[in-house]
């Protein structure tokens, strides 16, 4: 038997995490038993259902890197097909018509809540003559008995059928339903392993009726256990970002997120840190807990700067670049982007974090802060810094350990300690006072720039020429 899953949103609204947990079970459990991952868009729900939460949830995917072998197969172009098997349930009597008008179904459904009944429909149908002049729904005639299923993570679970209503197939508009669309489609693709999260639960003894009535074999189910927000409810906005393309904009690796949401609810003894290679070939539905996970962004986080310092700064660099781009940078032919980002990485715990701390090197012009030019740009550093500029100028190659040569020389001709040198000339390059290893930086940042910043701290504009450093006057 070929495994194949199968990952079924609905397109009403971006992908979210927990969306992004269940497409990525899905994968994995496909790719680990060499099987087939399939792509289905539930979008029966015209009013629902738009174009822009579609694109959003592909563009998800794509960035996650859950590529589908087979889809995007759409239910609204599938109609034909539910409508054929609801005409085959009826024709077997193993569905009927319905002529309950739906506000009287909905006066029904409020006296029995108000007199403390289940508010299931009555079967009043099932043995009602035909109303030929008036529209009908379809509804499955539940037999009596009880469903059992293997769950594949929560173990064994019945219900009584008396327990389920007899569901509509067809509204009286012709359209199909959920559960009646979700088992003409997993039987007709071949669907062996349905991975989705335990909200579907009650969904699963009506589904499996169908395709007994149906004649379909009944796949295995494997419900996942919800997701969680810190205060143990589910999670939701409240929580903090719940869209996946959030993620990207707020500087997260995609393999980051994918490695925080294999381990939300999978484990596979006390490691934590898992390429998606080593993913696929552990991963197991037996190794995935049957209790929720609550998520924790500070771990994503640690993930992500794990990412950071791990990913070669080749790879990082077109991911680097476009958060630059949001800020107004374009330096797509900057050659120098793989020094920098390896300056960075160390503090850096997303991208976005990068791209700011990064600014400096982009500058045209560095304004200092005011603070830092009045207490490091003084009178006395101008001649050491003067020294320091001549010595730069004759480094070559410019490299960290000949920058450092230069520094070194300054400091035994003029007697300062490297800190009393180092931070004006920080303040000189990137205009305050934190900055990434000194030599580094300098490296990074270039002959050219470095000099140029460093000439331009001495000129008469500059800080110790003015009561109001950086400021003209
Ligand atoms: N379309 C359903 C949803 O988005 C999923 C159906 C299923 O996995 O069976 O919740």
């Amino acid at each position: 038997m070929t495994v194949r899953t199968r990952f079924a949103p609905s397109p009403t609204g971006y992908l979210h995490i927990g969306g992004a947990r269940t497409a990525l079970f899905n994968y994995l459990f496909a790719r680990h038993n060499r099987g087939q991952f399939v792509l289905r868009i539930e979008d029966t729900d015209a009013a629902r259902s738009t174009g822009e939460s579609l694109n959003a949830i592909l563009e998800g995917m794509l960035w996650l890197d859950l590529k589908w072998d087979e889809g995007p197969y759409y239910q609204s172009k599938r109609l034909g097909l539910y409508r054929e098997a609801a005409a085959q349930l009826l024709e077997k009597n193993l569905a009927y018509r319905c002529w309950c008008a739906p506000e009287e179904l909905e006066e029904r459904r409020k006296l029995a809540l108000k007199e403390n009944r289940p508010p299931r429909y009555d079967g009043r149908c099932r043995t009602r003559p035909a109303q030929p002049a008036q529209p009908f729904a379809v509804r499955f005639r539940v037999p009596p008995g009880k469903t059992f299923f293997n769950d594949m993570i929560k173990g064994g679970i019945s219900f009584e059928h008396a327990e389920l209503e007899d569901l509509v197939l067809l509204r009286s508009d012709s359209t199909p339903t959920y559960n009646l669309c979700v088992v003409v489609d997993d039987a007709a693709m071949r669907i062996t392993h349905v991975i989705r999260g335990d909200d579907h639960i009650a969904n699963t003894p009506k589904q499996i009726l169908l395709y007994e009535a149906l004649g379909g074999t009944v796949p295995s189910f494997a419900h996942l256990p919800m997701i969680l927000g810190s205060d143990k409810t589910r999670l939701s906005k409240r929580h903090g970002a719940t869209s996946v393309m959030a993620y990207k904009e707020m500087g997260y690796l995609p393999h980051a997120l994918v490695n925080y949401l294999a381990r939300l609810g999978w484990s596979s003894g006390d490691e934590e840190i898992f390429g998606m290679n080593e993913l696929i070939e552990k991963f197991s539905l037996e190794n995935v807990g049957k209790s929720s996970g609550v998520f924790n962004p500070e771990k994503l986080l640690w993930l992500n700067h794990h990412y950071i310092k791990t990913t070669p700064a080749g790879e990082l660099k077109p991911l680097l670049l476009q958060h630059l781009k949001t800020l107004g940078v374009d330096a797509a032919r900057d050659e120098r982007c793989e020094a920098i980002i390896s300056t960075l990485r160390e503090r850096a715990k997303t991208l976005k974090e990068m791209a700011e701390a990064s600014l400096f090197y982009f500058r045209e012009k560095i304004s200092y802060e005011e603070k830092a030019a009045k207490k490091f740009l003084t009178h006395e550093i101008l001649e050491p810094l003067k020294l320091l500029s001549k010595k730069l100028k004759k480094v070559e190659p410019f490299s960290e350990d000949n920058v450092k040569k230069a520094f070194d020389e300054v400091l035994e001709e003029t007697g300062l300690k490297l800190g009393e040198l180092a931070q004006p000339v920080r303040v000189a390059l990137t205009g305050g006072t934190v900055s990434p290893g000194i030599f580094e930086m300098i490296a990074a940042l270039g002959k050219e720039k470095t000099i140029e910043r460093i000439e331009e701290s001495l000129t008469p504009a500059a800080a110790w020429s003015s009561p109001r450093p950086g400021k003209e006057e």
